[in-house]
């Protein structure tokens, strides 16, 4: 969201007209911009920098009721107020202008000390409603955030799996999921101290965000255990990367001059394949293919082995 905004947006076709009512705003110390239709004010009022704007009803080509059904569309995410002028004897018009969203009506011809009140009123909301916004994303930011290793959580990766997965099903993408899970971490704590392994596991969180694209979603599944989707790859590519990882985990060197080692064990698996067909089914052989490297000695990548329906010699003609 960045700063607030401070510029007011007259919209007045009349040159005249509008230089009277920029200048109540003015000797306020407020910069204001002056746009002469209803087109141009419907583009400027979207551009993030506008703080309210004054909206005469009377514009040629799209009227100020238009432009105000235009501007309540196009600036949905945040309260832009709007104060629609008048000329005095329009009831019907103002009544509409209500019940497309305006903040409030005047009637021309109007009080320069009303209308700048009224507008303080309508910025000094606008102000607290954005404050709102700025903390309902800071808590949303932290409520998917994991505290330790500040990539994302649990709760987030099972929301983005499920719709991660529902696209890949719809436009027939590949979709592969890596788990990893640091051998023997539990060593690690017992010999260096649990703030040694936290250590460890920002490390980590921060080698395999280094090893990912963008696009990729990373996430601190539990304990030390991570997972890594990635949409739009196939099981090839998601060795490619799992490779990259495993290679970057075995790589740190972390505590008092750089002792502590880990190395991880990862599991891979892919859709589409027979077995996986929800998004559970393939975090839960990517969990098998993580437990088969744990099986089979750590510090090593094993894909999921499908389930083969067919047994003995096939062959095929023709
Ligand atoms: P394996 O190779 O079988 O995975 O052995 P492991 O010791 O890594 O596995 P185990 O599941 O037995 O132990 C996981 C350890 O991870 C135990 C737990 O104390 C540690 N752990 C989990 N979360 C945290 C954390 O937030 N900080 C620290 N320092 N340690 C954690
Ligand atoms: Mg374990
Ligand atoms: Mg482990
Ligand atoms: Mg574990």
């Amino acid at each position: 969201m960045g700063e607030t905004p401070e510029t007011i947006l007259v919209v007045d076709d009349s040159r005249a007209a509008a230089d009277t009512l920029a200048e109540v705003f003015r000797r306020e110390g407020r910069p204001v911009d002056i746009v002469q239709d209803g087109a141009e004010a419907v583009k400027r009022a979207s551009a993030g920098d506008v703080a309210l704007v004054l909206l005469d009803v009377e514009l040629p080509g799209i009227d100020g009721l238009q432009a105000l059904r235009m501007i309540r569309a196009t600036t949905s995410r945040r309260y832009l107020p709007v104060v629609v002028l008048t000329v005095h004897d329009d009831r019907q018009k103002r009544l509409t202008a209500f019940k497309l969203g305006a903040d409030d009506v005047l009637q021309k011809p109007w009080d320069a000390d009303e209308l700048w009140a009224r507008c303080q009123r309508l910025m000094t909301l606008r102000g607290r409603f954005d404050e709102l916004v700025r903390e309902t994303e800071k808590l949303h930011a932290l409520s998917v955030t994991d505290g330790l290793t500040q990539i994302h959580n649990h709760r987030f990766f099972q929301d983005r799996l499920k719709e991660e997965f529902r696209r890949a099903q719809r436009y027939d993408d590949p979709l592969a999921l890596v788990m990893l899970d640091i051998d023997h971490f539990k060593d690690v704590n017992d010999r260096h101290g649990h703030p040694a392994g936290d250590a460890v596991l920002r490390e980590v969180a921060q080698a395999i965000r280094g090893s990912v694209r963008d696009t990729d979603l990373i996430a601190r599944y539990g304990g030390e255990e991570f997972a890594i989707l990635l949409p739009r790859t196939h099981l090839a590519g998601a060795l490619t990367v799992a490779e990259r990882v495993w290679r970057a985990v075995g790589n740190l060197r972390t505590g008092p001059g750089g002792t502590i080692r880990v190395t991880a064990s990862l599991g891979i698996s892919g859709f589409p394949s027979r077995q996986v067909l929800t998004g559970e089914q393939l975090l839960r052989t990517a969990d098998e293919a993580l437990y088969r490297a744990k099986r089979e000695g750590r510090n090593k990548i094993c894909l999921f082995q499908q389930v083969s329906f067919f047994s003995g010699p096939s062959s095929r003609t023709g």
